[in-house]
């Protein structure tokens, strides 16, 4: 493993305990993949799929919208909200018993990532409580608001997967979290608790089997809102309509985690609840480390989407490379971020960390061109 740094902190973030709840937005974007035709006034019910998106509300189509989807942009149904909520869907209901039953359920609800992960037999189950991103709160509130869920959760999968090593790894600055989950860990005998320094890329599958001494092949691993999803969809047999995302950055006057409903736009949060202090800023989607910088007008809550992170924008310009090598010394993959950034090469290998853009002295958006993150906006 490659030495772990802690990320410097940022003084100008505020960060209010508050968690706000959002679930009556005045409409919703789904994005549609294929070619379902729509037409104004068209009636939309509550928890129906259209191309692996759900309605979080009901009401009628009034438009459509680019979104940013993936690093894309691509056509969402605009629905506005009838407030109703109607819906005519109607889910199982039978205990889950094995990974086959466990599969087939996740696929009605789209989690198609959490069915690869159970494709497998393994023998460690790992649940990660890890938020990597600087002060994305998401894991850690999960965890402190849903441990009975979460850990009930976990118990069921070491059952249906017959998996009996089960870590559950949680940073130690997390005290809430800890204090909480040992409460009540006494009746999970088989669910041991690990504590793991506060350094980034800490919960990377790599880093944290090195960690725990354990394989990384023989390992399964999920984070907490992972599992409070299979929680909500096979234990509850519930649609996955609301999810949590850390609102933060320094150019806002506070930074709030807020629960909110699939597909609310950005701006429309944005106006309800953030107080811009300055007028020059950039918004990046899942975090400042990891993220992308993007047009806000783009952005609906997705659930691939957990940090959204509003910086002033930044007068450092970029100098010339002083060919110090801490790009190189610090990637994770021992990619060589300034020569693809030279050669204009993007690197498959490459997991979108940021550590090499937050270590360049001549700040140089190497992640970009080695990850491939260009985002496409939209034309005029
Ligand atoms: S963003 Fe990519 S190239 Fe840069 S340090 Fe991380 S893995 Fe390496
Ligand atoms: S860290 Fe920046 S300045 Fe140093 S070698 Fe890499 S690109 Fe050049």
């Amino acid at each position: 493993m490659k030495t772990l740094i802690k990320l410097e902190e940022n003084p100008n973030i505020n960060m209010v305990g508050k968690i706000y709840e959002f679930i009556d937005p005045t409409k919703i974007y789904i994005p549609i993949l294929t070619n379902t035709s729509f037409h104004k006034n068209d009636y939309v019910y509550k928890n129906n799929y259209y191309s692996n998106y759900i309605s979080s509300i009901s009401g009628y189509v009034t438009g459509s919208k680019k979104v940013y989807l993936n690093k894309k942009l691509v056509n969402a149904l605009e629905v506005t909200n009838d407030f109703k909520e109607n819906s005519h869907i109607k889910r199982r209901k039978k205990k889950i018993t094995n990974r086959e039953e466990l599969i087939e359920n996740l696929k009605r609800f789209y989690l198609l990532e959490l069915i690869t992960k159970l494709e497998s037999n393994k023998k460690n189950l790992i649940i990660s409580c890890v938020d990597e991103e600087e002060y994305s709160i998401n894991e850690f509130t999960r965890l402190s608001n849903n441990y009975d869920e979460i850990l009930m959760t976990i118990d069921f999968l070491s059952k249906i997967l017959k998996i009996k090593n089960i870590t559950l790894a949680i940073k130690n600055t997390n005290a809430k979290s800890i204090k909480n989950v040992k409460s009540i860990i006494g009746s999970f005998p088989n669910i041991k608790i690990v504590l793991l320094p506060d350094n980034y890329l800490i919960s990377l599958k790599a880093n944290l089997c090195e960690f725990l001494n354990l394989k990384e092949e023989d390992s399964l691993l999920f984070n907490t809102i992972e599992i409070y999803d299979i929680y909500t969809t096979s234990i509850k047999f519930r649609d996955i309509t609301e999810k949590y995302v850390t609102i933060s950055g320094d150019a806002l006057a506070k930074s709030f985690l807020i629960n909110v409903k699939l597909g609310t736009s950005l701006n429309e949060i944005i106006k309800k609840y953030c107080k811009i202090k300055d007028k020059e800023y950039n918004v990046y989607v899942n975090g400042y480390m990891q993220g992308i910088n993007v047009n806000k007008e783009d952005i609906i809550i997705t659930k691939e989407i957990n940090t959204i992170v509003i910086n002033k924008r930044q007068n450092n310009l970029t100098t010339e490379c002083i060919n110090c090598g801490a790009c190189y010394k610090i990637c994770p993959v021992s990619i060589n971020p300034k020569r693809c950034f030279f050669n204009k090469t993007i690197n498959s290998k490459c997991i979108g960390c940021g550590l090499c853009n937050y270590i360049c002295p001549a700040n140089i958006d190497l992640k970009k061109v080695v990850k491939g993150d260009m985002y496409e906006e939209k034309e005029n």
